[in-house]
């Protein structure tokens, strides 16, 4: 059986490295893919990015099944030009997909299937969204509409920073359409957690729980970036808080855009903040697994993943049971030199050490040139360490850390703290 999977960041890496563990594959193709997954004789990169394109290659090459990674591709309509070939592929249409294309479509389905989300308002007129901003007061969060590479969303502790967002998304135009509305919601408090399940239309599969950590920087600090580590199971997501955000927020979710007539196929993941009481509300929706913490997630999963996407493309999730790695994995990102605003390209990369049970680096921006492995991108590596707990996962992927090395290289040394506090 021939697989395709579509994208080039770790994400895909541990996708498409998960899919060629089964015995039934015979190849898994990678568009584009990245150096690791050239590395891999199991994987082959195929370099074409246009849906269209796609969709001729997988009837070409007889692709049983493809899975779509980045959101980007999903908005574009990936699926719907698939399906109206009659190619099985696993992700929402575009229709679909605007639960996370459009902040404003999911805080309005939100609210409508009273699904708990912070209060908000939409706006595209900058005097008005000031007006709101003044009779609320800070702190404020500002959030463009459309899809910004994760720049589109402010956290604005002063009234005068949520004035400068409006400006800069309203008024300057600097994240182009996207920007041209603006979602501005109620600050919410407390700790954030990532809920991820595969959706078949019907049926709910969750997957194991996870915690990514955003910030550049040690204890939380520096700018926002796409995820510099994250850990799998979260301890913060007990088994009755599990069943609460089932009950709130997933069912909720799929039965309304069922409801609604765009049934959801593909990933689903709720962005969560819970607060110090433990009530969980929805900060977003994407439509697609997070990246880094597929990463882990991925290291920890027993199930054959073929026998689960045939599943999921066939609307018999129910059939489905998953068996996980009782381990913690907790994968460490290794991003070039000036990420997240300028990353630098074509550092040499050397001593990535090999795939062992207690560790696996999945690759995410890097590039064979020449015969050798160079950074390309912001987040270069994603290297996961597996462990009887926190503690053992964490040296494990810290010890392959210290042995690889690139020029530049940024990384956080604290991945899995709130777990480990949460533990004592
Ligand atoms: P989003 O893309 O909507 O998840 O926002 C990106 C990040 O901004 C989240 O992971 C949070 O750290 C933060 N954020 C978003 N919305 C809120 C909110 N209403 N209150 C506090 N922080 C938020």
């Amino acid at each position: 059986m021939k697989i395709l999977v579509v994208g080039s960041g770790g994400r895909e890496h541990a996708l498409a490295w998960k899919l060629a563990q089964s015995e039934r594959i015979q190849m898994v193709y990678v568009a584009p893919g990245n150096g690791g997954t050239s590395l891999d004789p199991r994987l082959q990169n195929v370099d074409i990015s246009d849906p269209v394109w796609l969709a001729q290659f997988a009837i070409k090459e007889h692709i049983a099944l493809t899975v779509v990674g980045p959101e980007v591709p999903l908005a574009a309509g990936i699926v719907n030009i698939f399906r109206e070939q009659g190619l099985k592929i696993f992700g929402p249409t575009k229709e679909a997909a605007q639960l996370e294309s459009s902040k404003d479509f999911a805080k309005s389905f939100m609210k409508r299937h009273r699904i708990p989300t912070a209060d908000y308002q939409t706006f595209s007129d900058p005097q008005a969204a000031r007006k709101y901003i003044n009779q609320k007061g800070a702190p404020i969060v500002i959030k463009a509409d459309g899809l910004a590479a994760g720049k589109g969303v402010v956290v604005a502790m002063t009234v005068d920073e949520a004035h400068a967002a409006v400006d800069m998304m309203l008024s300057d135009n600097k994240l182009g359409d996207a920007g041209a509305r603006v979602v501005i919601e109620e600050f919410l408090d407390g700790e954030e957690a990532s809920f991820i399940v595969m959706v078949d239309g019907k049926h709910v599969l969750p997957l194991a729980t996870s915690q990514d950590h955003k910030r550049l920087k040690d204890n939380d600090e520096g700018p926002n970036t796409g995820g510099m580590g994250a850990y799998s199971p979260a301890p913060i997501v007990t088994p009755s808080l599990h069943a609460r955000i089932m009950r709130e927020i997933i069912n909720p979710t799929v039965l309304g855009m069922s409801k609604d007539g765009i049934p959801f196929t593909g990933f689903l993941y709720a962005g969560l903040m819970i607060d110090d009481k433990g009530n969980p509300k929805t900060l977003e929706f994407n439509c697609r697994m997070g990246d880094p913490e597929t990463q882990p997630i991925m290291a920890r999963l027993k199930t054959d993943l073929v026998t689960v996407m045939e599943h999921a493309v066939n609307g018999t999730l129910d059939e489905v049971e998953l068996e996980w790695d009782r381990r913690t994995a907790l994968g460490v990102v290794m991003a070039a030199a000036g990420y997240p605003d300028a990353p630098r390209k074509g550092d040499a990369i050397t001593g990535i050490p090999a795939e062992n049970p207690e560790c696996v680096t999945f690759h995410a921006g890097t590039t064979m040139a020449d015969g050798k492995l160079i950074t390309s991108g912001g987040r270069v590596l994603c290297v996961v360490g597996l462990g009887d707990n926190v503690k053992m996962a964490q040296k494990h992927a810290y010890d392959a850390v210290e042995q690889i090395h690139f020029d530049g290289a940024q990384l956080r040394r604290d991945i899995g703290w709130r777990a480990l506090k949460r533990h004592g």
